[in-house]
């Protein structure tokens, strides 16, 4: 016999049905929230040539530079599981020539993203993403929407958290700063950790990110970045704060705020929750008008933020994961085969007009029937017996106070109807 194959990679793992309870209750919630900001979903593929996220998201990023699922494919083309969906969203916006409608183009994504990170709590190497894109406008008012859109995504559900913000200037602006920033990190260059020296001369923003506990004195030191903008990106990050604070929305402004990507420009956020320790970060989003060139498209104005769900489900409070525990309405027990067939047509019948109801194979005594009943959560079960079966009748049992009535078989549905008695 081969050897049993019962381990997934590293890093990645299978969402069993009680998680997936709550991961579809967020997706279905995220989908409504979504709509009423008139965003539409789009999915776009998974596979995609390298060149997308190299161009897209930098080559000199961690994520192109070191985690990409890369390979090549049968046609000898390389291809990359998607590390992010911005760059593919914009992608699929380009080619489907989605500039060319009036207005402001607003899509939602979810769905797996793949990166060979370092295995740490909170992080996997197929997570899952929940993310809105905004794109054709630059108007601040659509940012503090944006951000307004994810942080009441959250509250809806219960979920306390917290708005850091920031503006990371632009093309015009930014590069000014970075040669300050270079000229800065020269004199303490030999201070900090390898990844720090590394980026001070490749992608010298990335030092803000570095958690390493040497470095971080004389981060403190360096220059930020929202005190070199020019007036443009000045103005517009003051006005996305007005639109903040008119929205009743508190944030906290972090000065050495960056974003990993570097396509982002103008707003950068990132929203926190106090109850995930480390690995705090809940979303994080931004502005990056120059993706779209990047990709040899036109020029457009854009937004976007990514929602890690996988961290989110962690922190879902109670009262929400319990919801998202589907319980059948009606639990079907039987005895002896003939009842079998007879509760299988009651349950389809019912099932026909909405209900839901669990029929179990394992041809169980009445009482592990009634345990699994229990188990399931369900309140009632209808039970068929030889006896109930010679007399056309169900038996129907509240588990919650183990009261007992008859119902004629053919009256069921009507009488379930009537009074909607499972615990729908
Ligand atoms: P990013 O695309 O890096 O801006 O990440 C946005 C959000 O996705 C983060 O705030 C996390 O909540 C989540 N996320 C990113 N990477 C991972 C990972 N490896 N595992 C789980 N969640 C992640």
């Amino acid at each position: 016999m081969e050897d049993l194959i019962s381990n997934s990679l590293p890093g990645m793992r299978d969402l069993l049905p009680e998680e997936m309870g709550r991961f579809q209750l967020v997706e279905e919630h995220a989908r409504r929230v979504f709509a009423q900001y008139g965003f539409a979903e789009i999915r776009t593929s998974i596979l995609e040539p390298t060149e997308l996220f190299a161009r897209g998201i930098g080559d000199d990023t961690d994520i192109v530079g070191k985690e990409m699922y890369t390979f090549l494919d049968r046609s000898k083309r390389s291809v990359t599981l998607r590390p992010e969906a911005t760059a593919s969203v914009v992608r699929a916006y380009l080619q489907n020539a989605m500039y060319r409608s009036a207005g402001v183009t607003k899509l939602y994504y979810m769905g797996p993203m793949f990166r060979h990170e370092k295995k740490q709590k909170g992080r996997w190497r197929q997570f899952y993403q929940i993310g809105a894109e905004a794109l054709g406008s630059d108007h601040p008012a659509i940012d503090a929407e944006m951000i307004e859109m994810a942080l009441w995504l959250l509250k809806s559900l219960g979920v306390e958290a917290h708005l850091l913000l920031n503006s990371v200037g632009c093309r015009d602006c930014r590069p000014r700063y970075i040669d300050l920033l270079r000229s800065e990190l020269n004199k303490c260059v030999t201070d900090l950790c390898e990844d720090c020296q590394r980026r001070a001369s490749t992608n010298s923003l990335r030092v803000f990110d570095c958690k390493v506990e040497r470095c971080q004195p004389f981060i403190e030191t360096l220059p930020a970045i929202s005190e070199h903008l020019c007036q443009e990106c000045a103005e517009h990050f003051a006005k996305v704060k007005g639109c903040l604070d008119e929205a009743g929305i508190a944030y906290t402004f972090v000065p050495r705020l960056v974003r990993g990507l570097d396509y982002y420009i103008r707003t950068a956020f990132e929203i926190v929750s106090g109850e995930l320790g480390a690995q705090n970060a809940l979303a994080g989003g931004g502005r990056y008008d120059g993706l779209s060139e990047a990709l040899g498209g036109p020029p457009v104005h854009a937004l976007g933020f990514a929602l890690g769900l996988d961290r989110l489900v962690m922190i879902l409070p109670e009262e929400q994961s319990a919801k998202s525990q589907r319980k059948p309405e009606l639990f079907l027990a039987y005895m002896g085969e003939a009842a079998l067939i007879k509760v299988s047509e009651i349950a389809r019948d019912l099932r026909h007009q909405g209900f839901s109801c669990y029929l179990d194979f394992s041809a169980g005594t009445m009482k592990s029937q009634l345990r699994m009943a229990n188990k399931l959560g369900t309140r009632h079960v209808l039970i068929v017996g030889d006896d109930e079966l010679a007399r056309n009748v169900a038996s129907i049992k509240c588990l919650d106070d183990s009261r007992q009535w008859e119902i004629a078989i053919p009256d069921i549905g009507a009488y379930l109807n009537r009074f909607r008695i499972p615990n729908s």
